[in-house]
């Protein structure tokens, strides 16, 4: 039998060139390895977005045509809306019950986002529980492992934790611990040079149309310290060249590098053969999203629901019957 994997993104936004080479590419790869799950994390989002969430149901089915346009197949593996299946926080509920206060509030991402996010107040009851709501996804569909990049290797270690109280207080090992499936960090950076976020508007989304990927192109910072056509480039701290190492083939990258080097192309003419690489790239996922209407999505994710909460009503019976609790 397979092992199951339990993964997610919260609709807070489109999704990005970063999101396709930080960690769709790879969880396309690992559909055919594993029992993938793969979730539209909106109660997450709400968390942070509670003071404005009237985009979250139009993000939620724009994520869901990224999901499947950049590769996930709704035959090979689950695709469906956290708030859609009610034993998430129904387990989370449990969990909450059994996790110490000090696990929590010692966590680093969360002690980091208090102090990152200025312009939300996130110091509520439920951002406190953000890793706890985590741990009860993975658990709910007794996942083995969990693709993460190192900076989420905490919470993962928590939800390790938590699993291993339940089991420890209720004498049956009812969930696997996770391991992680270590994904490697993207390098791609923010058309500005600064990191890519979705709050700095600094990315290409899946869905840009090419216009749009051109106009975007075109305003990528460069090497600030090439001003005139003559002056030699260094793309090594040049983010189109940054750009031409995640998405252009190994043969153009050095004949770019060299040009840049040498002075031989502009900055003009080196962002329109990007843009184009970008387009190209692109195409087959923007076809694909144009594919899919939202009855069509809606429909995907209506069965990915019923999927994964017929697997989610089986742990919760089982949590249930151990605990006594009416069923
Ligand atoms: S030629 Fe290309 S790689 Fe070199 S500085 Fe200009 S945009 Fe960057």
């Amino acid at each position: 039998m397979k092992k199951r994997i339990l993964s997610g993104m919260r609709p807070t936004g489109r999704l990005h060139l970063g999101h396709l080479v930080g960690a769709l590419n790879n969880w396309v790869k690992l559909q055919d390895d594993y029992q993938c799950f793969y979730m539209i994390a909106d109660w997450h989002a709400l968390m942070s977005e509670y003071e404005s969430p009237k985009e979250l149901e139009r993000y939620s089915y724009e994520i869901a045509k990224d999901f499947i346009a950049s590769g996930l197949d709704p035959n090979r593996c689950t695709i469906f809306i956290q708030s859609q299946v009610p034993q998430h926080l129904e387990l989370a509920m449990i969990f909450s019950d059994i996790t110490p206060l000090a696990w929590v509030e010692r966590c680093p991402t969360y002690k980091e986002q208090l102090r990152e996010i200025k312009e939300r107040e996130l110091t509520t009851y439920g951002f406190l529980g953000y890793p706890v709501l985590q741990a009860a996804d993975i658990a709910l569909y007794k996942a083995n492992a969990v693709p993460v990049g190192i900076d989420q290797l905490p919470h993962l270690e928590l939800t390790r934790e938590i699993v291993r109280r339940f089991n420890t207080l209720y004498k049956k090992n009812v969930f696997p611990e996770p391991e992680p499936i270590l994904t490697k960090a993207s390098k791609l950076l923010g058309l500005d040079n600064r990191k890519m976020s979705k709050s700095y508007g600094n990315f290409i989304a899946l869905s840009d149309t090419p216009e749009v990927i051109e106009k975007k192109v075109s305003q990528m910072v460069t090497d600030t310290k090439r001003i005139h056509l003559e002056d030699k480039g260094h793309p090594d701290i040049c983010t189109v060249f940054n750009y031409f190492t995640n998405f252009g083939e190994d043969l153009i990258c050095k004949e770019i590098k060299l040009m840049c080097l040498e002075a031989k192309m502009g900055c003009i003419a080196c962002k329109k053969r990007l843009a184009k690489i970008l387009i190209e790239y692109l195409a087959p996922i923007r076809q694909k999203r144009e594919e899919l209407t939202d009855p069509k999505i809606k429909e995907i994710l209506k069965e990915g629901a019923k999927e994964a909460g017929d697997f989610a009503s089986q742990t919760m019976d089982e949590v249930k019957s151990l605990l006594s609790l009416a069923r």
